[in-house]
């Protein structure tokens, strides 16, 4: 209705809202879907960085031009940078409540690759034709352990999925459920080695096997964080380089500076190095100090301080913003919950975002608007924290972090992700326009559940989900990102 208006009042004023998308009342059946008029169009993989016309048709990108070009609806982007929708390879939180933020944040394709699930196919049943923004998920060896043992816990384990070592006949059942998972189209294999503390090299190094026999990346959070030998970060690296060499699987490192703290540019170099030897091995990060996990799970046992080199006063509730004691850390241990560490140097979180090597991504998950502010503010904060106002690195670069990066590192497992991460002729509509003057994050460890501003228009698919700034209700055109099923 209120769009019927607005075509009716531009009908009596001839006037093209640079405001707004609008509907051209002009247009006839030739043209466009959607046009998106004299924005920046900046393109990581062509390297187009220029002043351009897009024209959206049927849901994929028709054509970029100089030349002028009409369609039913308008969007005027003078002065705003128009990129290829930003992808999330690490992401939690996958409801309405999330998909909202990210979106906001200028996100359209969120992963759940570090957890994954045990039951690939529910997963995606439960977000078919009801997603804000495009989903996928992996099939996870944490969930799958808690399955197969019986642990009650929630987003990580709490019983014998931590602290069991797996029987022959278990690892025998933890192998058929993560071929079963990859038979139905899930993104690789999800591992939390630090969750797991009983799960063996041997549990590991089998696991890995699968992933290798079909050449399916493994997503891992490593088993030891810090500097402590001998089970250091750097221990814990070359468990899963050696994994990877010996089984052909190629390894995502998940939040390497949440586990490197001031190491991590030794566990880059571990990385490089390996990848000069042939083995397929890439790495992530989300530009933030201070990590969060579950207060109950196995991350907290007895030696985190030794490991992590914090204390009580370190640690932030999430869920009131308050610093921790020897006291309260005790008392919610026991009662379970989200916990934040100010663990991670900020020289080593701006040294590893303008890394060339390491892709950008979030580790986020918002619950009834509590959680980290990575959940809500990651792409934000890269464009206009580390871009505009450090200048780390150049908006094409960091642009190239967080959409062409993770496209090519999951396109041999989704062939859709061919058609993501790019903005050029025949590639989804799923597109990105911000202010680079004004875009920033502004969600803080405190206050989480706030938008990040700048973000002007988002398209998922073709179709517009936030228009002008604001959010588009009970519209869902986002759509699974899933490997082949067999
Ligand atoms: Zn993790």
């Amino acid at each position: 209705m209120l769009r019927k208006l607005f075509a009716i009042i531009l009908l009596f004023t001839g006037a093209v809202s640079n405001q707004h998308c609008s509907r051209n009342p002009s247009s006839n059946s030739k043209d466009y879907d959607i046009v998106i008029l004299n924005g920046r169009v900046i393109n990581p993989e062509s390297k187009l960085d220029a002043i351009r016309n897009v024209g959206i048709k049927g849901g994929s990108v028709q054509t970029i031009t100089e030349k002028p070009i009409t369609g039913k609806t308008l969007i005027d982007a003078s002065d705003l940078v128009v990129a290829p929708g930003f992808i999330d390879m690490h992401q939690h939180g996958q409801d309405q409540e999330n998909y909202t933020y990210k979106v906001l944040d200028g996100v359209t394709t969120v992963l759940e690759l570090e957890m994954g699930t045990a039951d690939v196919d529910k997963w995606y049943n439960n977000r078919e034709g009801k997603a804000l923004i495009n989903h996928g998920v992996s099939v996870g060896h944490v969930p799958l352990r808690m399955r197969i043992m019986g642990d009650p816990g929630g987003f990580a384990p709490v019983a014998d999925a931590v602290y069991k070592m797996a029987s022959d006949s278990e690892i025998v059942l933890l192998k058929k459920g993560i071929e079963q998972g990859l038979s139905r189209g899930a993104l690789g294999v999800g591992f939390g080695l630090m969750y797991t503390p009983a799960a063996t090299k041997w549990e590991i190094l089998e696991m890995f096997r699968i992933a290798g026999k079909h050449k399916v990346p493994c997503y891992v959070h490593m088993r030891y964080g810090g500097l402590k030998e001998p089970n250091s970060c750097i221990a814990a690296l070359e468990e899963v380089i050696s994994a990877s060499a010996i089984t052909g699987a190629p390894l995502h490192v998940v939040h390497i500076t949440s586990l490197g703290f001031e190491y991590t540019p030794r566990l880059l170099q571990m990385i490089k190095e390996a990848n000069s030897q042939g083995i397929d091995i890439s790495a992530e990060c989300y530009p933030y100090s201070a990590t969060q996990t579950t207060i109950e799970s196995a991350v907290y046992d007895e030696g985190w301080q030794e490991s992590f080199g914090i204390t009580y006063s370190d640690l932030q509730w999430a869920e009131t913003g308050e610093r921790l004691t020897a006291e309260s850390f005790a008392k919610y241990r026991k009662t379970g919950g989200m916990v934040i560490a100010h663990s991670i140097p900020e020289d080593v979180v701006k040294s590893t975002i303008a890394d060339s090597t390491v892709i950008i991504a979030s580790d986020g998950m918002l619950t009834k608007g509590k959680g980290h502010p990575r959940g809500t503010g990651t792409f934000a904060r890269v464009l206009g924290k580390y871009v505009r106002e450090e200048k780390l690195l150049t908006l094409a670069e960091g642009l190239r972090k967080i959409t062409l990066m993770p496209a090519q590192r999951l396109e041999k497992i989704a062939p859709v992700m061919k058609n993501k991460g790019r903005i050029r002729e025949g590639a989804d509509a799923d597109i990105t326009i911000f202010d680079p003057k004004k875009i920033i994050d502004q969600a803080t460890y405190e206050e989480p559940a706030k938008y990040s501003k700048g973000i002007s228009y988002v398209l998922v698919n073709g179709t517009v989900v936030v228009n002008n700034g604001k959010l588009q209700e009970n519209i869902f055109p986002g759509r699974p990102v899933r490997g082949t099923i067999k």
